[in-house]
């Protein structure tokens, strides 16, 4: 289903569910109740699940006929990681997009300019990273999310996956693309380096969006985020993946087809 459609169902049926509780609470309250709470469900579960595709399109994965990957690093840029990771990430002659958030990148300017002098790709992980309230934004505040400090990309990446009613609308005005994970390494609440690089190892296939963080446990262990990575693309190597930065025509869907023609 077309997901503008989709978007217009759903809220139409929220509103709809209004009246039509209105209109029962007096006689069948328990049946007013439950249409209510539908309709409270239909609209929280695609704001507050990753990933999920009922908004509109949330890029998962990206098409390749080869063993590649692509190794997305949220939350940076920071002095303490990011030399560590671009090291790590040029030991294992690595690319990957750094979801930057806008603010530390005004912060921390040497470390953004080195990313990209590395040949990384730098995406847009909003203006200041508003992780507790992003789903209950409204489209101004979205709009300077994405905007604010200008984060020149192409891609955009929600805090935590969450998103709501105004993201998409706002992303197609600017030709923009939501950027999901096919794996996350769930790095900013583990401590245990090889648990994080295991978990993403497990669900590893051609075409994976893989997702680690930087700049957090910064006091507790200031080496962690590096030791995932580096943990991470020892396993990676190992089997035969190449951490690469996908074309565009790569994150639409079929693209691979075409790829395959060509060789
Ligand atoms: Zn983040």
């Amino acid at each position: 289903m077309n997901p503008e459609v989709r978007r217009r169902i759903i809220l139409g049926f929220a509103v709809l569910a209004a009246f039509v509780f209105l209109a029962l609470v007096a006689f069948h309250p328990w049946i007013a109740l439950g249409i209510l709470l539908i309709s409270h469900l239909l609209i929280l579960y695609p704001t507050l699940v990753a990933n999920c595709q009922w908004w509109g399109r949330v890029v998962t994965h990206f098409e390749t006929p080869r063993r590649e990957v692509w190794l997305t690093i949220d939350d940076g840029p920071h002095p303490l990681h990011t030399p560590r990771m671009l090291e790590i990430l040029r030991e294992f002659e690595a690319r990957a997009t750094f979801f930057v958030i806008a603010t530390r990148a005004e912060k921390y300017p040497a470390e953004l300019a080195a990313i990209r002098a590395a040949g990384h790709e730098i995406a847009n992980h909003t203006a200041t990273h508003p992780s507790a309230i992003f789903w209950c934004l409204p489209p101004r505040r979205i709009a300077e999310e994405i905007d604010g400090r200008k984060i020149p990309s192409r891609y955009f990446r929600t805090p935590a996956g969450l998103k709501n009613f105004f993201v998409h609308p706002a992303l197609r005005r600017r030709g923009m693309d939501l950027i999901g994970w096919t794996v996350r390494g769930l790095d900013t609440v583990s401590k245990d380096a090889d648990a994080v690089a295991a978990r993403i190892q497990s669900r590893t296939k051609p075409g994976a969006i893989l997702l680690l963080h930087e700049g957090h446990h910064l006091q507790s262990d200031p080496g962690f985020h590096p030791r995932c990575l580096e943990l991470t693309l020892r396993d990676l190597t190992t089997k035969g993946y190449r951490c690469v930065l996908p074309e565009p025509e790569q994150l639409r869907p079929r693209a691979v087809e075409k790829q395959k023609d060509g060789y």
